[in-house]
C-alpha cells in the first residue's frame, strides 16, 4: 500500500513551495493546442494559493537539444494560459539557467499567494541525468517541495528525484498525483474482486511484464488488439498479415500456462475482422478463429468476441485496461474498441481504470472519457506501475 504525504497533510502558509507540474503540452507557433495539462494541475496550485503558499511551479517541455530548441519549447506561453485559467498572475521568471538570477529575484520578490513559472527544467542539460547541482539550485528555492506530474514518475529527474534530497522541508504529492497513486497503485494492488484486466495495443513484447504482473493479481485477462496474433500463431493459426511477434509465441504459451495454474481466465479473440490494406478504405470482413487468410491483416476484433468480452466484464468489480482492441484510429476498425469502452462504462459499482496514452487517447475520443473512475494521465508511468515497479518519482515523495 503507497501511503504518500499529500498536500492536505503540510502547511504552507509564508512558505516558498516548489511545485513540479507536467506542463508537457503541444504547441504550435507558440499556441497551446491541448490544454489538459494545464487544467488538471489547477486543484493543486489553488489548494496551495488557498493555505497562503508562495507557489514556485517548474515543469518540463518537450526534448532541448539545440539552441533553436530554446526558442520553441520556452513555458512564456504556459505562464499566460495558466493566468487566465487561475485568474491572477502567473509571473514567468525567464532565466535560461532556470534557476539564475532572474528566478532567484522573482522569488525573493513573491508575496504569500503569489505564483511564478520558472523557464523549462530541460534548459538544463543535468535535468535529465538527475545532477546534483541542478538539484541543489532548485532546492534552493523552496521550503516545502510538491510533485504533481505523473507524467515523468517513472524517470529520475533532477525535478522529480534529485530535488528531494536536497529540500529541507516536506517533500509531498499534489493531487494529480495522489489520484494515479490511489487508482494504478492501490486498486491495482489491493482489487475489490471480480478484478478484470484488458490488454490490448500493438505488441506483446512491450506488455510482458504488465502481463506477468497483473496474472498475480486478476481473475480474468482479456487480450486484444495487435498482440493477440502472437497468441493465436503460438497455437499454429494461420495469422496472414497481421501484427505478429514469432519470437514471443513461446512467451505466449507460457502466460497461458500460468494463468491456468494460477486459476486466471485468460481470453483471446474467437473471430477477427480482417482488411486487405491498412486503411479505414480497405476491403474488410470478418472470420472465425484461426481463418484469417494468408493475404489480408486483422484489424479488429470480431463481433463475437466484442460480446465474449463485455460478458466477461459484466459483474467485474474492478477494471483496468490498457491498449486498444484494434486500429481504433480508423473508424471502420474502432467497434471492438468501442464495444470494451462500453461494457466498462455499463458497470454500476466499479472501478474502471484507463492507463494512459492510446488507450487514454482512445477513450476520450470515443466519447468515454468522462465514463470512467480514472483516466492515467501518464502513458510510460501508467504501463510501469501495471509492471509493479516502484517509479522513482513516487518513491521520493514522503511516507505518511
Ligand atoms: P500500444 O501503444 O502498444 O498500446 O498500441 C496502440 C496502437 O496499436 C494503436 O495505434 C492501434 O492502432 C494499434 N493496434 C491495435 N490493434 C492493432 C492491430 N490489430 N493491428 C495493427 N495495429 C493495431
Amino acid at each position: 500500500m503507497l501511503n504518500k504525504k499529500s498536500v492536505d497533510d503540510i502547511n504552507v502558509k509564508g512558505k516558498k513551495v516548489l511545485v513540479r507540474c507536467d506542463f508537457n503540452v503541444p504547441l504550435i507557433d507558440g499556441k497551446i493546442t491541448d490544454e489538459n495539462r494545464l487544467v488538471a494541475a489547477l486543484p493543486t496550485i489553488k489548494k496551495l494559493i488557498a493555505d497562503g503558499g508562495k507557489i514556485i511551479l517548474c515543469s518540463h517541455l518537450g526534448k532541448v537539444k539545440t539552441e533553436e530548441d530554446k526558442q520553441t519549447k520556452t513555458l512564456a506561453p504556459v505562464a499566460a494560459r495558466l493566468t487566465e485559467l487561475l485568474g491572477q498572475e502567473v509571473k514567468f521568471a525567464a532565466d535560461p539557467e532556470v534557476v539564475g538570477p532572474n528566478a532567484k529575484a522573482a522569488v525573493e520578490a513573491m508575496n504569500d499567494g503569489d505564483v511564478i513559472l520558472l523557464e523549462n527544467t530541460r534548459f538544463r542539460p543535468e535535468e535529465t541525468k538527475n545532477g546534483e547541482a541542478f538539484s541543489k539550485e532548485l532546492a534552493s528555492l523552496c521550503d516545502v517541495y510538491v510533485n504533481d506530474a505523473f507524467g515523468t514518475a517513472h524517470r529520475a529527474h533532477c525535478s522529480n528525484v534529485g530535488v528531494t534530497e536536497f529540500v529541507k522541508g516536506d517533500c509531498v504529492v499534489g493531487y494529480l498525483m495522489q489520484k494515479e497513486i490511489d487508482f494504478l497503485g492501490n486498486a491495482v494492488n489491493n482489487p475489490e474482486r471480480p478484478f478484470v484486466a484488458i490488454l490490448g495495443g500493438a505488441k506483446v513484447s512491450s506488455k510482458i511484464s504488465v502481463i506477468e504482473n497483473l496474472l498475480d493479481k486478476v481473475d480474468t485477462l482479456i487480450i486484444g488488439g495487435g498482440m493477440a496474433y502472437t497468441f493465436m500463431a503460438a497455437h499454429g493459426e494461420e495469422t496472414g498479415k497481421s501484427l505478429l511477434e514469432a519470437d514471443y509465441e513461446d512467451y505466449a504459451l507460457k502466460m497461458e500456462k500460468k494463468a491456468e495454474e494460477k486459476g486466471v481466465k485468460l481470453l483471446i479473440p474467437i473471430d477477427t475482422v480482417v482488411a486487405d490494406d491498412f486503411s479505414n478504405d480497405a476491403n474488410f470482413k470478418v472470420v472465425g478463429r484461426g481463418e484469417i487468410p494468408a493475404d489480408m491483416e486483422g484489424l479488429d476484433i470480431g463481433p463475437k468476441t466484442a460480446e465474449l468480452f463485455a460478458d466477461a466484464i459484466k459483474g467485474a468489480k474492478t477494471v483496468v485496461w490498457n491498449g486498444p482492441m484494434g486500429c481504433f484510429e480508423m473508424p471502420n476498425f474502432a467497434k471492438g474498441t468501442i464495444a470494451v469502452a462500453q461494457a466498462m462504462a455499463d458497470l454500476e459499482s466499479a472501478t474502471t481504470i484507463i492507463g494512459g496514452g492510446d488507450s487514454a487517447a482512445a477513450c476520450n475520443q470515443l466519447g468515454f472519457g468522462d465514463k470512467m473512475t480514472h483516466i492515467s494521465t501518464g502513458g510510460g508511468a501508467s504501463l510501469e506501475f501495471l509492471e509493479g515497479k516502484e517509479l522513482p518519482g513516487v518513491a521520493a515523495a514522503d511516507d505518511k
